[in-house]
C-alpha cells in the first residue's frame, strides 16, 4: 500500500543545512534519499536537470524505474498540471487553513498527496529501502502530507544570522550556471520565522517533528546523528561512514537540492557562516526574537564561535 510507506520529511528554511543532513541520513542502511521531491516535476521531468548521480533525470536508471512503477512512465502532461495543483493546495499562505484542519480543497489535496505517495512507494521498491527521505523543506508540504499520510519530520534549524548571510551570497546553480536566488536579511528573517513557527505548530498538532540544530550536527556529527537515528527508530549500524568531521558519501539519486547533493567520496562536515553588517545582524536578531533564544542561539552573532 502506497500510504503505509514510511517517509521522513526533512524540513526547514533553505540554507539551513538540510542537504548535509539528508546526505548523512541517506547513508543509514535501509534509507533512500530522494532530494527535494517538490521540484521533481518542474526540474526533473520538465527541465531534465541532472540527478545527484550526475546523469540527466531522463537518463538516470533509478528515476526511470521509479517513473515506470509509479505512473507507467514520467509524462510531460502530468508535469504540466501538477505544479498548478501544487500552487492551489501547497502554499505557505495556506498553512493556517491546514493547521486548523478546515475543510478546503480536500479532493485536490488528496490528489496532490497521492502523487507523492506513489513516488515514495515506487522509490522504496526500486531502492529496496524501508524508509524514503524527502528533503523538500517547505512546511506547507509537510502539512499537506501529514494531513493524509503518516510522515515524520526532521526540522533543521540554523542561526538566522548565518542563514541570512548565506542568502546574501552570490552562488551559481551547478545545474545550469544561473545565479541562485538572493534575499535581503529582512526577507530571510521573515521566512525563517514563518517556516520554523509552522513546524512548531505542526508538532503541537501531534505530528512527530524532531528538531536538529545545524550547529550541533557540525560540532558533533556522530553524537547528533546517532541521537537522531535512534529517535527515528532507524538502524544505527555504528554510522561507519562517519570519521570525526568527515563523511564518506556514496552516490545519491537526489532530484533537486543544494549543490552538495552532487558530492561523492569524502566530504568535510563543517560550517562557515558568512559575515553580516552590524545593522543587518541586529535587524535579523530583533526580527527573529524570541524564537532565536528559544532555539538556544545567543543575542550576539559571532560567526565561527562554538556554541
Ligand atoms: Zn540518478
Amino acid at each position: 500500500m502506497a500510504d503505509t510507506q514510511p517517509v521522513i520529511f526533512v524540513g526547514g528554511l533553505g540554507r539551513s543545512g538540510s542537504t548535509l543532513l539528508e546526505r548523512l541520513l541517506g547513508e543509514v542502511p535501509g534509507v533512500v534519499p530522494l532530494g527535494e521531491v517538490v521540484h521533481l516535476w518542474d526540474r526533473g521531468v520538465r527541465a531534465d536537470e541532472p540527478c545527484g548521480c550526475g546523469q540527466r533525470f531522463s537518463q538516470c536508471p533509478f528515476w526511470t524505474k521509479v517513473g515506470i512503477r509509479a505512473f507507467g512512465q514520467w509524462r510531460q502532461s502530468q508535469a504540466g498540471w501538477l505544479p498548478g495543483l501544487r500552487a492551489r493546495v501547497d502554499r505557505t499562505r495556506r498553512v493556517p487553513v491546514l493547521a486548523l484542519g478546515l475543510a478546503s480543497r480536500e479532493a485536490e489535496l488528496a490528489e496532490y498527496v497521492r502523487s507523492y505517495s506513489r513516488i515514495y512507494a515506487a522509490a522504496a521498491e526500486v531502492a529496496d529501502a524501508q524508509v524514503v527521505l524527502d528533503s523538500s523543506k517547505h512546511a506547507s508540504l509537510a502539512y499537506c502530507l501529514s494531513a493524509i499520510m503518516d510522515v515524520r519530520v526532521v526540522q533543521v534549524v540554523r542561526d538566522p544570522r548565518a542563514v541570512a548571510a548565506s542568502w546574501r551570497r552570490r552562488v551559481r546553480r551547478p545545474e545550469d550556471g544561473r545565479p541562485m536566488t538572493r534575499w535581503t536579511p529582512a526577507r530571510t528573517a521573515v521566512h525563517w520565522l514563518a517556516q520554523n513557527l509552522a513546524f512548531e505548530v505542526l508538532r503541537r498538532k501531534g505530528v512527530e517533528v524532531v528538531r536538529v540544530r545545524h550547529e550541533d550536527l557540525v560540532r558533533d556529527p556522530r553524537g547528533t546523528l546517532g541521537r537522531l537515528v535512534t529517535r527515528l527508530g532507524l538502524p544505527d549500524g555504528g554510522l561507519p561512514f562517519l570519521d570525526g568531521h568527515r563523511a564518506l558519501l556514496g552516490v545519491a539519486h537526489t532530484v533537486s537540492g543544494n549543490p552538495m547533493r552532487f558530492s561523492v567520496g569524502t566530504v568535510e562536515i563543517r560550517d562557515r557562516p558568512g559575515p553580516l553588517r552590524r545593522s543587518q545582524r541586529w535587524l535579523v536578531t530583533a526580527m527573529t526574537l524570541p524564537l532565536l533564544l528559544w532555539y538556544g542561539y545567543r543575542l550576539a552573532y559571532r560567526p565561527g564561535a562554538r556554541r
